[in-house]
């Protein structure tokens, strides 16, 4: 396939394909075994196989990156990174992101003698709070939960004035390369889990880390082969497979979701809905994931609510082709403390809606039966 540097990322992404030459298939089967020749380009599939390969050149296209490092899962990728660390270094993590990060970071920093600070990033006197050491800072933006922004380029410009410069680190999975670029924003690290938008479809987990620099990469590249975190081959086809509709997906997400925040804004038992600020520069644009905050008589009808659904999942996941519903308080934050999930103000009125591909139509419809079966009197 002739590449062509002027064609739009999503495109060249959908087109780039291993080099298949004698088989010349459509599209690359799955190659399912662990070991290659002497004289083949690859080697051992803990090291890398033709569908790790491939899924990380169309992924390193859309997240304009030049490496792309393939993982068993987000958690796995986010460890990967953690593993930079020193005895002594100061680890600096936004105040509000998904619950089990927070936790890894912790037991990682405790295990380790790493400092931890926790600051919220989204404020400029939280910036100010940056200690005059830092090795590395690790955020999401939009924020898990609230959907707050933390500028990165105002925090890597910062954090490049330090010596030695820290390693500015986003968690990309809610804004998705298709609206976010971390790492042409100034950060040196841009991960996500791929079990979410990339694949779409709540059937294969995956994760990625995206880097431009090239001894970075090989670093993690070794790292990975040593703890034997990459992507295994079925699941990076699954993957690729995924990814030829990823674009188009978010852009659905992005209708049905600015529908849904207008119907939202609408019920009277909602006390407040959350959206990201979309500047069209760090953040071009937005879409599966909302919070809204029942109104304060409804907080303890949260299961009547959630019950009430008939289109929205409850499981444990999110970003996929089906809408799902969840309590951050009991879902994705669960294995914070109270006064851990208190300090990132989480209460449990705080729902979480994530739309799926349905019709916004049928969505608001659902919404309303089960907002009008809290307010019913018995
Ligand atoms: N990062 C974010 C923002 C997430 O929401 C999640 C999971 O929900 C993860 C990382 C972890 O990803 P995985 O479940 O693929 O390990």
């Amino acid at each position: 396939m002739r590449e062509d540097q002027h064609q739009h990322p999503e495109t060249r992404a959908l087109h780039f394909r291993i080099d298949n030459a004698q088989t010349r298939p459509v599209a690359t089967p799955i190659y399912q075994n662990s070991a290659f020749s002497a004289d083949s380009p690859y080697f051992y599939t803990r090291k890398s196989n033709p569908n790790s390969v491939e899924l990380e050149g169309a992924l390193a296209l859309l997240e304009k990156a030049r490496h792309v490092i393939s993982t068993t899962t987000g958690m796995s990728a986010l460890a990967l990174v953690l593993q930079r660390l020193r005895p002594g270094d100061q680890l600096v993590v936004n105040k509000h992101i998904y619950g089990c990060s927070y936790k890894l970071f912790q037991r990682y920093a405790e295990h380790n003698q790493i400092r931890l600070t926790v600051l919220d990033l989204s404020t400029a006197a939280g910036r100010a709070e940056l200690p005059a050491e830092v090795s590395m800072v690790i955020l999401e933006t939009p924020t898990n939960p609230f959907l707050k922004t933390v500028p990165i380029r105002m925090l890597a410009d910062r954090l490049a004035t330090k010596s030695p410069p820290a390693c500015v680190v986003v968690d990309n999975t809610w804004a998705t390369a298709i609206f976010q670029n971390p790492l042409e924003l100034g950060a040196h690290i841009s991960l996500a889990s791929a079990t979410k938008y990339i694949s779409g479809h709540s059937d294969v987990m995956g994760g990625f880390i995206a880097v431009n620099d090239d001894a970075l990469a090989e670093s993690l590249r070794q790292t990975r082969f040593y703890t034997g975190a990459i992507l295994d081959p079925h699941s990076a086809w699954l993957l690729r497979r995924s990814l030829h509709t990823f674009p188009l997906r978010m852009r659905e997400h992005v209708r049905v979701t600015r529908l849904l925040a207008g119907y939202l804004a609408t019920r009277t038992e909602v006390a407040h809905v959350y959206q990201p600020e979309i500047d069209g520069v760090q953040l071009r644009d937005y879409g599966g994931i909302l919070f809204f905050q029942l109104r304060p008589d409804l907080i303890g009808r949260y299961a009547a609510f959630a019950g009430a659904l008939g289109l929205f999942d409850t499981g444990t996941g999110m970003a996929s082709v089906g809408s799902m519903v969840a309590q951050p308080w009991q879902g994705s934050h669960a294995s914070l403390t109270t006064p851990e999930k208190e300090a990132m103000g989480l209460d449990r009125g705080l729902v979480r809606l994530c739309f799926g591909l349905e019709q916004p139509e049928d969505l608001m419809a659902d919404l309303s039966q089960a907002f009008d079966a809290l307010t019913v009197k018995n």
